[in-house]
């Protein structure tokens, strides 16, 4: 039987560290941009500000209106990065379709990019592991949960299956920065088991349930499931998780495994995000 990576109980640990450094700092801040009509990111919304509320991180949450212009977007952004009482800044997409978030997220100081998608904080990434202190949570909280769990990744074969910018592009890299050798499958890619039946370690990142079978893996091989499916009123991953955990080393469930590490990491980056604005 496969080793369940509870994402859940490793999360707990980071808050209690972030909540001592909370303590230390005196006080933190998180402003949160949502649009109103952003109805699953309302959910996320209200997860980051309980974890916020739970390590003593103050959350600030601006709501704006289906009517909300790119230039109110902005100024707001302007205002919040020249306020020294916030810390971290993030946008909770998807925005309405009349604004162009590329330019928004130009606009977010980078120092205060605790979700770590702005391009100075990508390309720092690039570098090496030790330039990731703003990078992307998701894929940060992956690879902290198998530090957790000792899983070293140097000389495996990975497979990250997505190429997304805020999920598969950020894990590959920091994969890559730790040694393995890693291939990225997505759409246009021919035949996803080619790759995955050889791979030690699997990511899956696609957004679609039960994506990844047992035939696609590798005995003894460890899976990171990152989806959020809803089938039959349940949340699911993109891994056939009964089925594959037979043949799995180690396994993340869905829910309680990348998902909590991911508003752990933001936590942790906005921690990181104000010690450095205190020079600390
Ligand atoms: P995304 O931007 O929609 O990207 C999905 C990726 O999957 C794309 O790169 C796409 O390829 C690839 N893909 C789609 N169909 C495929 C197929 N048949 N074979 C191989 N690759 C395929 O999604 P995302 O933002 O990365 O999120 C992925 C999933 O993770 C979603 O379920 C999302 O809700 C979840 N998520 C969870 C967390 C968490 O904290 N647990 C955080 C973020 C996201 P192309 O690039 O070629 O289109």
């Amino acid at each position: 039987m496969a080793t369940i990576l509870n994402g859940k109980e490793v999360a707990e640990s980071l808050l209690d560290a972030v909540k001592k450094d909370v303590e230390l700092l005196g006080k933190v801040k998180l402003a949160v941009l949502i649009w109103s009509g952003n109805s699953s990111g309302q959910i996320y919304v209200k997860n980051k500000e309980a974890a916020c509320e739970k390590v003593g991180i103050e959350s600030l949450r601006i709501d704006l209106a289906d009517s909300v212009t790119q230039e109110e977007i902005l100024a707001k952004i302007e205002e919040l990065n020249g306020d020294s009482s916030v810390n971290g800044l993030i946008v909770q997409l998807p925005l309405p379709a009349h604004i162009d978030y590329p330019k928004i997220l130009k606009t977010i100081d980078p120092r205060k990019d605790v979700d770590g998608f702005h391009a100075y904080n990508m390309g720092k990434m690039l570098l090496d592991k030790d330039f990731e202190d703003l990078a992307p949570c998701t894929p940060k909280g992956m690879i902290k949960m198998l530090e957790h769990y000792k899983i070293d990744v140097a000389g495996m074969d990975a497979v990250v299956i997505g190429k997304s910018n805020i999920v598969g592009k950020p894990m590959a890299m920091m994969l890559a920065n730790r040694g393995a050798t890693v291939t990225i499958c997505h759409s246009k890619t021919k035949d996803v088991s080619r790759y995955t039946r050889d791979a030690d370690l699997v990511v899956v990142a696609v957004g679609k349930a039960g994506f990844l079978k047992t035939d696609m893996v590798k005995k003894g091989a460890v899976i990171l499931d990152v989806g959020i499916n809803r089938v039959d009123g349940k949340v699911v991953g993109d891994v056939d998780f009964a089925e594959v955990e037979q043949v799995a080393a180690a396994i993340s469930p869905v829910p309680g495994g990348v998902g909590p590490m991911t508003v752990a990491v933001l936590l942790a980056n906005t921690v990181t995000a104000a010690k450095k604005q205190h020079n600390m």
